[in-house]
């Protein structure tokens, strides 16, 4: 198979396995427990901590681990609101192409009697500072907007965003599982507050994350237990998955620059492949995106239907994130950049790994034209576009 949906999640590295197995069979110890087994796994589990602060400028005792992305999202948004109404401070500020877990924890708030404020990313998917600016009130309490999107890759103006958060005291998340391990973070340079990562978005093991939290900010914990990540996280420690999660990280921030440069190549050479496909259209702005992402629509066809036919052809794709799949609702992602409906659902992620190769990439240009050609012929949409029935929107 060629797998393109790297930003569902990823293989793990070998190396990564090899860190983590010793701490599965032999020093499988409870990290809170006093006896040397646990102290080795606490010593390990420590120094993992140390590894990952050291990837994004942090203090190790900022690093807390949990279970994944939508863990540190939900806690990092909620905190921050329990911090803020005490202040009676209700208003939160985001962007409107965030992941599930920043919409759905914010869409809960609200019921409780939060107001969000839900930037627009206009036509290149990328926020505007001004629109942050003007959106800023007495009340706003936090500022969520993620470092790089999952469905289109862009990249958001974090540092200038951080800096004015800074500037005016209010709090600054963001969801950066996207970017950690892929683009430098750094979230004193950025005057990040609060910092998302999950595992297995750079080759780690999946069900293990971490939040960042800077040492002025109180988290409220969501998992009531013993007195495990400095009480703010109860559960016996997934010592495991922290090393595993800490060793991927350190090799990914090692080989980031060589990863990226390789990547861009097959990158762009799939967009200007793929731009050759009659009424094709690449979602998101052209230079500000990861290194590692195309996301296209293609008039006339279903998503869904691609991704079989694809799969069929041996080719592992997305149509947008994996929470969108299986609705019959297109990707809100794609209607905030102001795709029509009809358009957003013929939409198609590839996302590339340090392991797509080149040859990969010559069959996917190869494969995904004749794919959306069969389907035109197939439906009546197009025929209508065909015939001049129905007009092109794209
Ligand atoms: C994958 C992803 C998440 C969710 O992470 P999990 O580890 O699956 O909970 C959150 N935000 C973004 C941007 C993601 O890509």
């Amino acid at each position: 198979m060629i797998y393109l949906d790297n930003a569902g999640t990823t293989k793990l590295d070998e190396k990564v396995l090899e860190a983590m197995t010793p701490y599965l069979l032999e020093e499988y110890g409870n990290a809170s427990s006093l006896h040397s087994m646990g102290q080795k796994a606490r010593e390990a589990l420590e120094k993992a901590r140390e590894q990952v602060a050291k990837c994004i400028n942090a203090k190790p005792r900022e690093v807390y681990f949990t279970s994944g992305g939508s863990e540190g999202d939900s806690q990092a948004i909620i905190s921050a609101c329990r911090l803020g109404e005490r202040k009676g401070k209700k208003h939160i500020i985001s962007s409107k192409i965030e992941h599930h877990a920043v919409l759905h924890t914010l869409e809960k708030l609200e019921k409780e009697g939060f107001e969000v404020t839900y930037l627009d990313v206009y036509d290149n998917g990328i926020v505007k500072v001004e629109d942050l600016k003007n959106a800023i009130r007495e009340d706003t309490a936090l500022v969520t907007i993620m470092f790089a999107n999952n469905e289109i890759g862009t990249i958001q103006p974090v540092e200038e965003i951080g800096k004015i958060c800074r500037e005016r005291g209010i709090l600054f998340h963001s969801d950066a599982v996207q970017a950690v391990g892929h683009i430098p973070v750094d979230v004193e340079k950025m005057n990040i507050d609060m910092l998302s990562i999950a595992g297995h978005k750079f080759h780690g093991p999946k069900g293990v994350g971490v939040l960042y939290a800077r040492s002025n900010v109180l988290l409220t914990a969501l998992i009531e237990g013993g007195a495990q990540e400095r009480g703010k996280r109860g559960g016996t420690e997934n010592v495991a998955g922290a090393i595993g999660l800490a060793e991927a990280l350190n090799m990914a921030t090692i080989e980031m620059e060589e990863i990226n440069k390789k990547q861009l190549v097959l990158r762009d050479r799939l967009i200007s492949e793929l731009s050759k496909i009659p009424h094709s259209i690449l979602n998101g702005d052209r230079e500000k995106r990861l290194a590692n992402n195309v996301n296209m629509c293609f008039e006339g066809i279903e998503g869904e239907s691609l991704l079989l036919l694809l799969d069929d052809e041996g080719i592992c794709a997305s149509s947008g994130s994996a929470c969108t799949s299986g609705s019959l609702d297109p990707s809100h992602v794609l209607l905030a950049i102001g795709r029509p409906h009809e358009v957003a659902h013929g939409s198609l992620r590839l996302t590339l790994s340090k392991y797509t190769t080149e040859e990969e990439i010559d069959k996917t240009i190869q494969i995904v034209p004749k794919v959306v050609e069969y389907l035109r012929k197939m439906s009546p949409v197009w025929d209508q576009l065909e015939k001049g029935v129905r007009k092109h929107v794209i």
